[in-house]
């Protein structure tokens, strides 16, 4: 995860204090990566998407939709660069914060593959080689475990 997982500094410390009550963490979340700049369009674009389905319980919900975003700029499973425990933890996440976005994952798909497939929807662009899941050679790409 980049600095402050992708936040702003400010919107770090706003974080924290919701959550945690707790200053002087910064140096802990210090990772000296920076989102890549060549992709800051794609990160709006998740966060722009995240936010259509959030709960609205919450001011935090902005702060998790920016730091999954910046999560999917890493190469590995989400949930693993997200620092969580298993996809069934991102998943809670998923379904506590943006509910009616996490409902259309009626699959179960991967989160990473399943937000893209969102945003190429959106678009009009169909991304899939295959004409149905079942018959896709993508499919572990999509769905099953992930260790
Ligand atoms: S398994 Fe294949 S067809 Fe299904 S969403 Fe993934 S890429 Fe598309």
């Amino acid at each position: 995860m980049p600095d402050w997982l992708g936040l702003s500094p400010a919107a770090f410390r706003c974080l924290m204090a919701h959550h945690f009550r707790r200053p002087g963490m910064d140096s802990f979340l210090m990772s000296g990566r920076e989102l890549p700049k060549n992709r800051l369009d794609e990160v709006e674009d998740l966060v722009r998407l995240m936010l259509m389905g959030k709960a609205g319980d919450s001011p935090s919900e902005v702060w998790m939709a920016h730091i999954v975003a910046a999560g999917c700029m890493a190469a590995e499973h989400l949930w693993r660069d997200l620092g969580l425990w298993s996809r069934e933890d991102l998943t809670a996440l998923m379904r506590r914060n943006f509910p009616t976005l996490a409902a259309l994952n009626v699959k179960d798909m991967k989160w990473k593959r399943f937000l893209y497939k969102q945003l190429c929807e959106a678009d009009g662009i169909d991304s899939c080689r295959a004409p149905s899941c079942e018959i896709c050679m993508d499919y572990h790409a999509c769905f099953g475990p992930e260790h």
